[in-house]
């Protein structure tokens, strides 16, 4: 079937969702990938002997995926395993103030009580609910629909739902926001830590963004064999369905003809002949340039000011000691605000980092090996992947994450050199980006309403990713897919000189 020739550039999550989707409709799909293996961000790193995952860990909004396997023909059950998580996360702030946050809000807030007292318990209900009323406001207008811009969101959420949206004070920051049920300071920096799940501060991101302490609240999983694992089921559904997976596969340009969509160039000069591209890379990439002339958008175009945050991360093999670390556990800096600007304003790495662990082999709670285990180290840094990093300056962020886990009773044994990746890696591995991991920031009120949608001005050039609506993270990416998939069906229906109107020829030619 020619005429529904679709290729996707980037088996990322939200390319690989598309596919997926598309090829279970029929289209004729073939994925496109310039790295060895599929899965983009989500992907495991060797050391040693192991495979560390070096990417996302916490597992949220499962319904994405099992809407997307469903709707495939699929189960997500029965392409991974995956278990609830009873605690949600560690956190730690000194050797004496630990907090575990669990899934049941009772057994949280009997924790928080405990902590910093009732009158906060009592502030994490009032705060669970609005977290809760935000979520249910948003999911179906905005999560699961096309891009809106302002004016259209306040008319698909309806009279009832701007009165609770303007309830959430839009244009308040998340982290004055908290102001109204935290008093304790380390609560509202527990909780605006939910920002740089987008990739944000606290401290500049609207208090809508309050809504990913609901997702997190709504459920945590863990996945045997990690999120890389779930990557490859998606695209191992995929090809079952028809699609084809390239990898090794750069795509240097994407070609039109007639002002719409005629196919792509590889790096090599091979060129691929499709009657639609779904763009699975960073959207800053076609805002660079970077896929030539006829698909480059001047509002793509992201400042390195306006990116979202970069990191540093290690995965290593080690003891660790002295500290319970749980699946996930946090450890945070003294100061919040000076760790933000010496990221966002100083534009280096924090001198006393926020650490967040994934500890790979352990479960939720912390049960886990008696002796070497797989660990991700992670702290934020900025997005300028144009300039390296030192040697020293990478030993020093090491220095300072060990002294933090040390303050929090922690040391770290590793038993072999970690696999360390900056922020210049980054932006190696994802063209355009400069390092930064979830597109643009999600910085006041206005920047969700600048993430482009799925469509294009392009005749048959679609997006998808975590640049793009509805936002970044393993689900929304995959939900950007999906939506992608979708207005490209949508639009076959409703053209039908969709098929005609594109490149003439075979499917591949040098
Ligand atoms: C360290 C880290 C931790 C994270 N933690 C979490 C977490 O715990 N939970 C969570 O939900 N999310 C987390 N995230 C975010 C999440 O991983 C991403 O939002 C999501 O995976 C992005 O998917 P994507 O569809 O945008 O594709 P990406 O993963 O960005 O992949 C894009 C793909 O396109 C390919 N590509 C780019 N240009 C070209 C080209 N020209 N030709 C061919 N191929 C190309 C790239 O090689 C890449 O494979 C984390 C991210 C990182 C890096």
């Amino acid at each position: 079937m020619a005429e529904k020739r679709v290729i996707v550039v980037g088996a990322g999550i939200g390319g690989l969702s598309a596919a997926l989707t598309l090829a279970a409709r029929g289209f004729d799909v073939t994925v496109l990938e310039r790295a060895a293996t599929v899965g983009g961000k989500m992907r495991a790193l060797p050391v040693g002997e192991a495979a560390i995952e070096a990417g996302p860990t916490v597992f949220t909004m499962r319904w994405v995926f099992e809407e997307l396997f469903s709707q495939a023909g699929a189960s997500l059950e029965s392409e991974v395993r995956l278990r609830a998580a009873s605690v949600l996360a560690r956190h730690a702030w000194t050797a004496n103030e630990r907090l575990d946050l669990f899934a049941d809000i009772d057994a949280s807030a009997a924790a928080i009580a405990a902590f910093a007292g009732p009158r906060e318990a009592d502030g994490y209900r009032r705060f669970c609910a609005r977290a809760a009323e935000v979520y249910r406001t948003l999911e179906g207008p905005f999560i699961r629909s096309d891009r809106p811009n302002p004016v259209e969101l306040g008319k698909r959420v309806g009279l009832t739902g701007i009165g609770d949206l303007w309830r959430i004070r839009p244009f308040a920051t998340l982290w004055s926001a908290l102001g109204e049920y935290f008093r304790d300071p380390r609560l509202r920096q527990l909780f605006g830590r939910y920002a740089t799940y987008c990739g944000a501060s606290p401290f500049a991101a609207p208090a809508t963004l309050m809504l990913v302490a609901h997702v997190e609240q709504a459920g945590v999983w863990t996945l045997e064999g990690g999120l890389s694992r779930l990557a490859r089921a998606v695209a191992d559904l995929a090809e079952r369905r028809g699609a084809r997976i390239r990898t090794g596969a750069h795509v240097a340009r994407i070609v039109t003809e007639n002002g719409r969509i005629a196919g792509v160039q590889l790096a090599d000069g091979e060129r691929i002949a499709a009657e639609a591209v779904i763009a699975g890379g960073d959207v800053a990439a076609l805002g660079a340039g970077l896929f030539g002339p006829d698909a480059a958008r001047e509002g793509d175009r992201v400042p390195a000011r306006e990116r979202s945050l970069s990191a540093v991360t290690f995965c290593l093999n080690a003891r660790a000691r002295g500290f319970t670390l749980a699946h996930h556990s946090v450890f945070f800096s003294a100061d919040y605000r000076a760790e933000f600007d010496a990221i966002l304003r100083g534009r280096r790495l924090p001198p006393d980092p926020t650490i967040y662990v994934c500890a790979q082999d352990r479960d939720d709670a912390g049960a886990g090996p008696d002796g070497p285990e797989r660990l991700l180290v992670l702290v934020n840094a900025p997005a300028d992947g144009e300039r390296r990093f030192t040697p020293q300056e990478i030993a020093a962020c090491e220095t300072s994450w060990t002294k933090r886990l040390a303050a929090c009773g922690l040391t770290l044994e590793p038993v072999s050199p970690a696999a360390v990746t900056t922020p210049e890696d980054f932006g190696a591995l994802f063209p355009g980006t400069g390092g930064a991991l979830y597109g643009r920031a999600s910085h006041g009120w206005t920047a969700t309403f600048k993430r482009p949608g799925a469509r294009t001005k392009v005749p048959g050039l679609y997006l998808a990713g975590g640049s793009v609506h509805p936002g970044p993270g393993v689900p929304m990416a995959a939900q950007s897919g999906r939506l992608a998939a979708a207005a490209l069906i949508a639009d076959l229906a409703s053209t039908p000189t969709w098929r005609g109107a594109a490149m003439s020829g075979g499917t591949s030619m040098r």
